[in-house]
């Protein structure tokens, strides 16, 4: 194990709703870590001042909305994850410095292996949403196998924006239909779904062997992962990446692989 960091937090504004400290927690448990992960809710202005508290005394976490972009502004190392990415939701001071990395792309890629087998060869993804989680997404996909994405995005512009950091394999599409016709993978990178019933897109106009990634998540699974299912396609909500990107996180943290099944335990 390494040295271990001198506090482990989540770093967002607002954070009571994350289920980060829950699992986290639990992996701390399980290994004997004397530490408790506490989650800190910080505004943009006090942002700079956390980090010099946590450079002082060598601390580590995650960090979540709206402190991504930011948090990689202050760093001073970068995993090329969070470089593409252009995020961080996991960070470390080590030696003073800080290390920024971005375990949403890793985690999404493992689980969509998981969901997709052998078919992210050729896949044919539509990603839904243009912000930060689209971009880790997209990260990941950039290294599959001939893969190509159609961005739909509320707002296009940000589409074009996103497609334009990915433009060997990405483009902005505003026809949804016409994005669905051809999918083969469907992710959904938006907030749709997490307190409303509202589908992303609509399940019907799916051809049958398309798979569906909600990156939502919430008890029960997402209506529109429960539709998916119903009507026979592969599908998944966001809890396997959230464990999957906390589980990585740790083992920046420590050196050492948690327990999944008890971070998985805890989420329940
Ligand atoms: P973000 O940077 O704020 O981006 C949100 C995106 O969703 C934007 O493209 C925005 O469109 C779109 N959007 C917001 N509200 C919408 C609505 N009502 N209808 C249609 N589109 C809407 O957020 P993010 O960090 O990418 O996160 C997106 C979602 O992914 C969140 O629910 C987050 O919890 C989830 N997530 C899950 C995991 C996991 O481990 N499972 C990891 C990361 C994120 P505009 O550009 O038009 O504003």
């Amino acid at each position: 194990m390494t040295a271990l960091p001198g506090r482990v937090v989540l770093i967002g504004d607002p954070v009571s709703h994350s289920l980060s400290p829950v699992m986290q927690n639990a992996a701390l448990r399980a290994a004997r870590i004397p530490l408790t992960y506490e989650a800190v809710r910080v505004p943009h202005s006090d942002l700079a001042k956390l980090l010099k508290e946590l450079r002082e005394i060598g601390g580590a976490g995650n960090v979540t909305i709206p402190h991504k972009r930011a948090v990689l502004e202050f760093s001073d190392d970068m995993t090329d994850a969070a470089a593409r990415a252009r995020a961080c939701n996991t960070f470390r001071f080590v030696n003073g410095k800080l290390l920024a990395d971005n375990t949403d792309v890793p985690a999404f890629d493992n689980v969509a292996r998981r969901l997709l087998g052998d078919d992210i060869t050729n896949a044919a993804v539509t990603v839904i949403g243009a912000g930060g989680a689209a971009a880790a997404v997209l990260t990941a996909i950039e290294r599959w196998p001939s893969a190509k994405v159609s961005i739909v995005n509320r707002r296009n512009d940000h589409a074009t924006q996103l497609a334009e950091m990915f433009s060997d394999f990405a483009r902005a599409e505003p026809d949804m239909d016409r994005a669905l016709a051809t999918t083969t993978l469907v992710v959904n990178a938006t907030p749709v779904g997490q307190h409303d019933d509202l589908y992303p897109c609509d399940v019907a106009a799916l051809a049958p062997n398309a798979a569906v990634f909600d990156l939502v998540y919430r008890r029960g699974e997402t209506p529109w992962v429960n539709e998916a299912r119903r009507r026979g396609h592969r599908a998944t909500d966001g809890m396997p990446m959230l464990l999957e990107q906390g589980a990585l996180a740790f083992e920046t943290w420590f050196g050492v692989k948690p327990d999944r099944e008890a971070m998985r335990q805890a989420l329940r």
